[in-house]
């Protein structure tokens, strides 16, 4: 098939058209949550993100396999290898034991995800459920001369690399070199950047989850976690890894280290990384406590959809700031595009050359860079043309299986308008007053009203659902 999708590509650090490994397949890989507390808004932004990537592949045409890790151990406090392991501090904090903490934490994750219409991938897979290929590949990685043991723990060699900092320009490597001096200094490395993949001298006496290995008890480290489950779903070679950028280093970093270590080769061509979504005081973490939620936003009253819909009208690659005054205009927006949709009529044949036009800027902007801001004012223009409502309709029924926005199904909700209550009791009073002049057949009533209704800029459409209306 013709490959159109482009996008930017964090390792060759510009925008490329993508070239997938087998012709019209696309594998693609996903880090998923740490289950150790809720999802913040802020992570969900980057689900958010590499659903609409996932989806406009499939849109233009590829079968896309998505494969995504649950983070149930070894992700520490810090993501290098210091600090209190994550899962541990959410069973402490709860009084349960670190697998009732991840059943409880990736349940509530998958149903944030489907309150915001993001795809379930199509293979998700525990860490714990893979330490027998963790420590396979630990141990290739020993037998190539890529990993030694030190003080009871396995480490991965970064000095028997060429090139370990793959994600930087020449400038930042050297940078970074410097930046690392003054991190917390584990005496058992041979190099700074070496990173734990197997622990077996637990810093936790009452570490939870612990397995047997070839180098005694002990778990795994993050990172060793994303390269195994990657490769047991999608073999030696990947074509997208994604993340937030906070992945890029150290993680991905050193997942790419560990994979071509193991395979001999280039292991995955492009990588997509979502940037962050901060709050007034930073960046959105967990860690902070203090942080916001798809529930926390229910019961503020807002759908999760006009969350969603806030992330698309921004670029994945530029930070985004939350805040609940950009929330409401958002909602103002999202109510007002849900209902002019809903006021569509399903009359009229289908226009297939109108359609293909519009179907063709749609998918434009998702292949410039998944271009979603775009791609919704693709919408706003197919309302305002000339098309036909039935067609209308049935395009943004298409295009909304890639935003995922509820833009046909949401018509209920968004019925509750934000228009003056004057406005909306006038309305409706005329309105009943058509309908029952209707019932009485007396037409010229009927269309007198909806006359008078449009000299002051309000227009009434009769549609299956019931009569609706909106503003000129
Ligand atoms: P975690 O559950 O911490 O492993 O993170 C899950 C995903 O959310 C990862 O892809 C992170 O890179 C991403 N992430 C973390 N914080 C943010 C943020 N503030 N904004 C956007 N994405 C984030
Ligand atoms: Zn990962």
């Amino acid at each position: 098939m013709e490959n159109k999708f482009r996008f930017y590509n964090t390792l060759s650090r510009q925008v490329e058209t993508l070239i997938p490994n087998e012709d019209g397949k696309i594998a693609m890989y996903t880090c998923g949550p740490t289950v150790y507390h809720f999802a913040h808004i802020g992570n969900l932004r980057s689900y958010i993100m590499e659903d609409i990537l996932e989806k406009s592949l499939r849109f233009i045409g590829y079968d896309v396999k998505r494969v995504m890790n649950i983070t149930d151990v070894g992700h520490l406090s810090s993501d290098a290898d210091t600090g209190e392991d994550k899962m541990l501090k959410g069973a402490k904090r709860e009084h349960k034991t670190v697998m009732e903490v991840a059943q409880f934490y990736t349940d509530a994750f998958f149903s944030d995800c489907e309150k915001l219409n993001i795809k379930r991938p199509d293979v998700v897979e525990p860490a714990t459920n893979c330490i027998d290929e963790f420590i396979h590949m630990i141990e290739v990685l020993i037998a190539k001369g890529y990993a030694y043991a030190a003080g009871g723990n396995i480490y991965f060699d970064t000095s028997k690399l060429d090139d370990y900092y793959v994600f930087s320009s020449q400038t930042e490597k050297e940078l970074m070199v410097g930046v690392r001096d003054d991190v917390e200094e584990d005496t058992n490395k041979r190099n700074k950047n070496d990173f734990v993949l197997w622990f077996t001298k637990s810093k936790f006496e009452d570490q939870a989850l612990k397995w047997d290995s070839p180098w005694g008890v002990g778990y795994p480290g993050w990172h060793i976690e994303c390269s195994c489950i990657s490769m047991k779903h999608l073999g030696e070679y990947m074509d997208i890894h994604c993340g937030g950028v906070d992945n890029i280093f150290p993680h991905h970093t050193n997942e790419i280290a560990q994979s071509e270590s193991y395979v001999g080769h280039k292991w995955c061509n492009y990588w997509f990384h979502v940037h962050h979504l901060n709050d007034k005081s930073g960046k959105m973490s967990k860690s902070k406590g203090d942080f916001l939620t798809v529930s926390l936003l229910e019961e503020k009253g807002y759908n999760p959809l006009v969350y969603r819909m806030f992330c698309l009208q921004s670029h994945y690659r530029k930070p985004l700031e939350f805040s609940f005054e950009v929330l409401d205009q958002v909602k103002g927006t999202y109510d007002k595009l849900v209902k002019k949709i809903a006021s569509l009529s399903t009359d009229g044949a289908f226009e297939e050359d109108k359609y293909k036009e519009y179907r063709a800027k749609f998918e434009e902007a998702l292949c410039n860079d998944v271009n979603t801001s775009m791609a919704i004012t693709v919408i706003y223009d197919l309302l305002k043309s000339d098309m036909n409502d039935a067609t209308k309709r049935k395009a943004i029924e298409d295009f909304d299986t890639v935003l995922s926005l509820g833009l046909l199904s949401g018509a209920g909700e968004a019925s509750e308008t934000d228009e003056e209550p004057e406005l909306v009791a006038y309305v409706e009073e005329m309105i009943a007053k058509r309908a029952a002049a209707k019932k009485e057949k007396d037409f010229a009533t009927a269309d007198a009203i909806r006359d008078a209704l449009l000299s002051k800029g309000i227009v009434i459409k009769d549609t299956r659902e019931g009569v609706v209306w909106n503003r000129q």
